[in-house]
């Protein structure tokens, strides 16, 4: 099967069905997030691939992983496969907002799902939603989720409520689908808002390629000899650009290690031995998540070791920053009241990669304008021109999306 052609990002408050949406879509449980929530703000991303199809009969969409061969409306087996698509699951723990955002780079598309029987919007509806606007997720559908659970009135308020929330968010022409998850109704109506909404974008195949790690794994069984040892595999999506089996590679910021109390980041090359996307493939492209076998130490891939960094060509060229000046712009509407100004040495938290790295107020940065702020990061992050980083500062005792920052 093939690559994965977009990665559309799920989001919205804790319990409004997430995770039983993606299921309804794809067949599949995406990876739940109770290890990385215990873990700290280090966190895998989950995906679920489906291949969107339409019925040559009737017309309604569905996916073949859910439809398994016949038509769920009509029974008709005449169907269509249109596109393989990519589900990203985003956590919606408020200390994994700087991952969400993160992530952008790498989402086509996100779905905001509102569960119809709750007062709208919840916190994280509303920070998710500033979120992607921040970061600049262009293509959005809202899943108002859980009808079965309201009658027709109350689903009215609620998407009253949807439509209240959208309003002068940029948003404001996103489609709105009512489902209910668990009863599996008006799927197709959501999966041909994704495919009408959801274009795939065009690729560079000759722009210099990025790759995000979401996770890294040693694939071999306990106990096998030296010899027939695999080298550590990687997995995540290419932001940009394509990779190829044989090309050499380096991985940075890279291998984290202290010694005597000092932490430090070594950049690992590499050669591409093989790739996997959606089956084996020579070339791999933007979109669906993409497995990278490579030539390293199994030692430095196993358990996440290298998640959270970035895979580039050993040849480009690419400035690693630990102290910069940041342009910090905050979202125009929160739900947390910050204090005014930032204290001496007030930690952020930014998300650069598929990881978070914390960061230390400095002070103004001086003739970078009044937006800029020294900064001493306790990961270095690679710069990408223009890249977006989404900052979470403290309020009440936790942390909350303030705004995003620029490498100035
Ligand atoms: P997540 O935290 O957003 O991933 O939410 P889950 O998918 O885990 O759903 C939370 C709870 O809501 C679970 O008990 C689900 O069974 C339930 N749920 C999700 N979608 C629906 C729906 O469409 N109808 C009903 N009745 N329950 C739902
Ligand atoms: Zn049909």
């Amino acid at each position: 099967m093939a690559q994965a052609e977009i990665n559309v990002m799920t989001s919205g408050h804790v319990d409004h069905g997430k995770t039983t949406l993606v299921y309804a879509l794809t067949g599949v449980f995406p990876d739940t997030h109770s290890e990385e929530v215990k873990r700290g703000i280090t966190i895998k991303l989950g995906y679920a691939d489906a291949t969107i199809a339409k019925c040559a009969k009737c017309g309604k969409r569905y996916t073949l992983e859910v439809a398994k061969g016949k038509c769920t409306a009509c029974g008709s087996s005449e169907l269509q496969a249109e596109r393989k698509i990519s589900f990203l699951d985003a956590p919606g723990h408020e200390t994994l907002m700087a991952t969400v955002v993160s992530a952008s780079s790498i989402v086509d598309g996100a779905l905001l799902i509102i569960a119809a029987n709750e007062e709208c919007p919840q916190p994280q509806t509303l920070e998710h939603l500033l979120v992607l606007q921040a970061v600049g997720i262009k293509n959005l559908v809202v899943v108002q989720t859980k009808l079965d659970l309201v009658d027709r009135l109350a689903a009215r308020e609620n998407h009253a409520q949807i439509k209240k929330l959208l309003a002068g968010s940029g948003f404001e022409n996103a489609p709105i689908i009512p489902v209910s998850a668990v009863h599996a109704t008006n799927i197709s109506e959501l999966l041909t808002a994704i495919q009408e909404g959801f274009a795939t974008p065009a690729r560079k195949d000759d722009a210099e390629p990025v790759m995000l790690i979401a996770r890294s794994f040693d694939v071999n069984l306990p106990g096998t000899a030296i010899s027939k040892l695999k080298g550590g595999v990687l997995g995540g999506s290419i932001a940009k650009g394509v990779l190829k089996e044989g090309d050499e590679i380096e991985i940075v910021p890279g291998f984290f290690s202290v010694k005597k109390e000092r932490e430090s980041y070594k950049p690992v090359k590499t050669r591409i031995t093989s790739l996997s996307a959606g089956g084996k493939v020579e070339v791999a492209r933007p979109g669906g998540l993409v497995g990278i076998g490579t030539a390293l130490d199994p030692a430095l891939t196993k358990s996440d070791g290298l998640a959270g960094n970035f895979i580039i060509k050993a040849s480009s060229p690419y400035t690693l920053v630990n102290e910069c000046a940041m342009e910090i712009t905050p979202v125009e509407r929160s739900i947390a009241k910050f204090s005014p100004g930032f204290v001496e040495n007030e930690p952020l938290v930014f998300g650069a990669g598929t990881e978070t790295t914390v960061g230390f107020v400095q002070g103004k940065a001086k003739g970078k304008g009044k937006k800029a702020f020294l900064m001493r990061l306790k990961k270095p992050v690679l710069v990408q021109p223009d890249a977006k980083l989404a900052v979470l500062r403290r309020a009440n005792n936790r942390w909350h999306f303030f705004g995003t920052a620029k490498i100035v």
